[in-house]
């Protein structure tokens, strides 16, 4: 499971600006999906081997009033509580204010790893400045500019030193022949995600359950369908109680992002009585960012009449229009409706993602597609596509090589992404093509 990073501090801090900063890397990626809005409060960083998930909790308000303030306080506090490490960030131009002596009295009183980020440093000279913080009780100030990337690796390098080393191998959630298909069933909370688990285990003859207790392990269940192995992720602090599981806790966005990371495969599931809310588009963003192969199923199909299906059909088809490669299913968990197809969709969508696709076939397709229809002309620039290969696996990566390919615009971008979708049969899985022009 990738470490959490949560960046906590006063409004005005800079908060969001070190955010942007520490999830940057993944940024021109998702960028390429139209209609994806993020959500900026979650992201992904990398540094090194080390790749961990950030949460900026926005404004930090310990004991804040009533209504959304209370609400969005009740979220901070779980993610720092979920947190492997806390950012506190401070403003070294504003020096120490008595909201950084609350911050820091919460921290201290949680005993979470903290690293204390003094922002806004650039030009500083000495630790004059730097020096006051240290009343706060929290150790050495390190010193940071967000808005100019100083400190920042330095910064991010300390705040791993809490976190265990990643494996060597990186690729460790590689596909294995023959190996368990890992998935993740997430959806926001009422979606149906409990009611789904234990419509399939409920079918379970019998499986070998082994539970650890702790809440920062995490909780795979075995399954089998048609000599396939699964591995079922918890997304919802699932805890067996007697014969069923149960949610124990909230919803909870480091939970689901943790497993969507660490899955071959996620099954987003939706509720029809309620439509595609902003929250299942951010979630399905998460999917996408983190270039997992996706299933999407509409629960609760049971309880919407035909007209109600045309509309969520439509609304679908707008808002998540980025998931346009996965195949999609209307399922009833509660009544146990539909819901074997989804196992051959799953299979489907994970031998998608790790595809191999050798280079004279990718080739081929390329200069077929070619044939059929050249890229425009750019002003006196042609571009010439050459021969492609395959960069990376789960997701595919496709690599075209030639001449002038800055100028293929992102129409025939979608146009070849087509053509290799058809002749790989890629359903289920995000796809990057990368251009890499030859000088
Ligand atoms: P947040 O409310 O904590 O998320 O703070 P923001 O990231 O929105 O930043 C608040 C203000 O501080 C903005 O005007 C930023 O441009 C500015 N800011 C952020 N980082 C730095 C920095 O390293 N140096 C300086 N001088 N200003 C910064
Ligand atoms: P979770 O929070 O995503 O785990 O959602 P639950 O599994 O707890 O389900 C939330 C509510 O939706 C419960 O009251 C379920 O009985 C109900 N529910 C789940 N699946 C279906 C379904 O297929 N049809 C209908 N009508 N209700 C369902």
């Amino acid at each position: 499971m990738k470490p959490i990073i949560a960046l906590v501090g006063r409004p005005n801090v800079g908060k969001s600006t070190l955010f942007n900063r520490m999830t940057r890397s993944r940024d021109a990626i998702v960028a390429d999906f139209a209609g994806l809005t993020r959500d900026r409060h979650y992201g992904n960083g990398r540094q090194g081997r080390h790749e961990y998930i950030v949460i900026d909790t926005g404004g930090f308000e310990p004991d804040a009033g009533s209504g959304i303030f209370r609400e969005m306080a009740r979220q901070t506090r779980q993610a720092v509580a979920e947190a492997d490490v806390v950012v506190f960030v401070v403003d070294v131009r504003a020096g120490v204010s008595a909201q950084d002596h609350d911050i820091a009295n919460y921290l201290r009183r949680l005993g979470k790893p903290c690293v204390l980020a003094g922002n806004k440093a650039e030009g500083m000279q000495g630790g004059v400045q730097l020096a006051e913080f240290y009343e706060l009780g929290l150790g050495e100030v390190f010193p940071v500019s967000a808005a100019h990337g100083q400190g920042v690796r330095g910064l991010v390098e300390q705040a791993l030193e809490f976190v265990p080393e990643p494996p060597e191998d990186p690729h460790e959630a590689e596909p294995q022949e023959g190996g368990a298909i890992r998935l993740a069933v997430a959806g926001r909370p009422n979606v149906g995600k409990s009611t789904l688990i234990n419509a399939w285990l409920g079918e379970e003859r019998l499986v070998a359950f082994d539970l650890p207790g702790t809440t920062r392990d995490a909780i795979t269940v075995p399954l089998e369908r048609g000599g396939q192995k699964f591995e079922l992720i918890d997304t919802a602090g699932l805890r067996r109680k007697g014969r069923v599981f149960e949610a124990i806790e909230k919803f909870s966005v480091v939970k689901t992002l943790q497993a969507i990371e660490s899955a071959h495969v996620v099954l987003l599931l939706l509720d029809a009585t309620q439509g595609v809310t902003d929250q299942d588009a951010h979630i399905a963003g998460y999917i996408l960012e983190s270039g997992r192969a996706v299933v999407v199923a509409v629960n609760k199909w049971d309880a919407v009449d035909s007209y109600e299906r045309q509309q969520l059909e439509r609304s679908i088809e707008t808002r998540l229009s980025f998931l346009k490669f996965a195949s999609m299913h209307f399922i009833s968990a509660q009544k146990r409706q539909g819901l074997a197809p989804l196992w051959a969709s799953i299979t489907q969508a994970y031998k998608a993602a790790t595809r191999k696709m050798p280079t004279p076939v990718l080739t081929r397709v390329l200069l077929e597609a070619v044939q059929f229809q050249a890229p425009k002309r750019s002003g006196s620039f042609r571009p010439k596509l050459r021969y492609a290969h395959q960069g990376g696996m789960n997701p595919p990566i496709i690599v075209v090589h030639g001449n002038s390919l800055e100028h293929v615009t992102d129409a025939y971008k979608r146009f070849l992404e087509g053509r290799f979708r058809k002749e790989f049969d890629l359903v289920g899985t995000p796809l990057r093509i990368e251009m890499k022009t030859q000088a």
